[in-house]
């Protein structure tokens, strides 16, 4: 007998963010593979006795290379009917699904893909700014600042002045190198900046800067996506800066 593999979209951490029918796949599931960004919230939707397995890296613990997790997916699906690749966000976003789907075709494995939420649009909803604005931003622009092994870092200086929102995923410690990098490539050292840590998660946490500030920021706790363009100026800070404004005009009209 050969099972099914779904490779499905864990969300940024929230469970309630799951879709309809990623919970119930992972209600169903004999065996669910999953990484380390999934959260522990999402863990706790699948069934009770499926059997779970943690292939994920972790500070100081390497997880499974990507071909051992390719035979491993096939090795599950001969003895498991229902079989779930569980990762955090969208599987199609930097995920590796080209590699685990090339090796499900060739075992002639049958699969499905259940879309999830990507980081940047959670970070984004979460923050309530928009990733694209009529006025200041006609496109997004999903990257990472960490390439496969051997090949050279991504520049992201090509995508500065584009008149579109940057979408940085695993900055890791490189906030100094990639502002430094925009600002030389034309970029304005006032365009703003967010970083999302731990988005939808109980630690979530919400940094404004600016490419300037980005060159000194303490970096926060991963995973953290950081989102450039004129979409990423706090909102709310304005809202309630205006509100205050107008609060004090109003006494001094009084006064
Ligand atoms: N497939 C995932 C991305 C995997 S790459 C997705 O679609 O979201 C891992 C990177 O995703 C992290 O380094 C971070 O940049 C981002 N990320 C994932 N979950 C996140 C979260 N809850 N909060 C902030 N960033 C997150």
């Amino acid at each position: 007998m050969r099972g099914k593999v779904y490779l499905v979209g864990g969300g940024p951490g929230d469970p309630e963010l799951l879709t309809i029918k990623a919970a119930r796949v992972l209600r169903a599931a004999d065996v669910v593979l999953h990484d380390a960004l999934v959260s522990e919230a999402v863990l706790q939707t699948v069934r009770p006795h499926a059997q779970l397995i943690d292939v994920g890296k972790r500070m100081g613990r390497k997880g499974l290379a990507q071909d051992e997790i390719n035979r491993l997916l096939i090795h599950v699906a001969g003895y498991a009917s229902t079989v779930v690749r569980l990762k955090g966000g969208d599987p199609l976003v930097f995920g590796h699904a080209a590699e685990e789907m090339a090796a499900l075709r060739n075992a002639g494995i049958e699969f499905e893909i259940v879309p999830g939420i990507t980081a940047a649009v959670a970070a984004a909803a979460e923050a309530r700014i928009p990733l694209t604005d009529r006025g200041s931003s006609s496109g997004v622009v999903l990257l990472t600042a960490q390439q496969a092994a051997g090949k050279p870092p991504v520049g992201v200086a090509r995508f500065a002045a584009q008149n579109a929102t940057l979408a940085i995923y695993m900055p890791g410690g490189h906030y100094r190198e990639i502002a430094t990098s925009l600002i030389a490539a034309g970029g304005s050292s006032e365009t703003p900046c967010l970083i999302a840590s731990n988005t939808s998660r109980d630690n979530r946490e919400l940094l404004w800067t600016s490419l300037a500030g980005l060159c000194s920021i303490e970096p926060p706790e991963a995973p953290a996506l950081l989102l450039i363009g004129e979409v990423a100026r706090c909102r709310d800070q304005e809202a309630a800066v205006s509100v205050l404004a107008a609060v004090h005009a109003s006494v001094e009209v009084q006064g």
